[in-house]
């Protein structure tokens, strides 16, 4: 894909997340990289979505973090979007909101378990929380080491199987193929979260749904055996 061709994918999955109503403000960056030319493109930080056009992305070299294109800063954020790039290879895309219900989670400092279908039709388990940053994190490299907390959470899962973590006392992180693809996973992690808020009013003693159902769902759209939906080339 064309660097230009990038810009305008990320552009519009910027655009497309304040649609779906994940974004109050400015509060929400997305990003896509091109790993063939090592390129990470990112919104611009602060920028109202209604105004942002292709030409306004960030271009960021992944090794060194260094701005090569874009006459605007990049998002605040850009640090960890770079760090988990790094470490989770398969990823395309990174979106950061701070949605309601799933920031109430992550403010909650509790992870999302997985109480139903809906959740696992994207998350084959708990969508995880992070450990709080500690002072010296928060003081020193704040960015970086809020990718650095996402990553060690993840040293024992895949992102395939949960593309989306929630940051303690901050707010959801997802991920996928493509800006666009990590934009879905954050609209389908906002749905989770709310339906998990009001499943636990309901009743506080639920608990999560058996493996055999979430392997079911999980299964049904991802891997090898996946049947749902049509065929990529029909
Ligand atoms: P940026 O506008 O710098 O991307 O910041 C948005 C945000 O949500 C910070 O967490």
């Amino acid at each position: 894909m064309s660097l230009d061709k990038l810009k305008r994918h990320v552009c519009e999955a910027n655009k497309a997340l304040e649609r779906n109503g994940l974004i109050t403000l400015t509060w929400g960056n997305v990003s896509g990289i091109d790993r063939s030319k090592n390129l990470v493109v990112i919104k611009p930080s602060g920028v109202t979505y209604a105004d942002l056009k292709p030409s306004d992305m960030v271009v960021l070299d992944l090794s060194s973090g260094k701005k090569i294109g874009g006459k605007y800063r990049p998002s605040s954020d850009a640090p960890t979007h770079l760090i988990l790039y790094r470490a989770f290879p398969d990823i395309g895309g990174i979106t950061h909101a701070h949605s309601i219900y799933a920031s109430m989670f992550a403010q909650a400092c509790i992870s999302i378990p997985a109480l139903g279908t809906t959740h696992a039709d994207i998350f084959h388990g708990e969508v995880p929380i992070t450990r709080p940053l500690t002072k010296r994190e928060v003081e020193d490299g704040y960015e970086v080491n809020t990718g650095k907390v996402i990553v060690e959470r993840f040293k024992k899962l895949d992102t395939v199987a949960v593309p989306g973590v929630l940051v303690a006392n901050h707010g959801p992180f997802t991920w996928g193929q493509s800006a666009q693809d990590s934009v879905h996973n954050s609209i389908a992690l906002e749905a989770v979260a709310k339906m998990a808020y009001g499943t636990l009013i309901i009743n506080p003693k639920v608990k999560p749904l058996p493996d055999y159902l979430l392997d079911k769902h999980f299964f049904r759209k991802h891997g090898p055996n996946a049947y749902y939906g049509q065929k990529k080339n029909q």
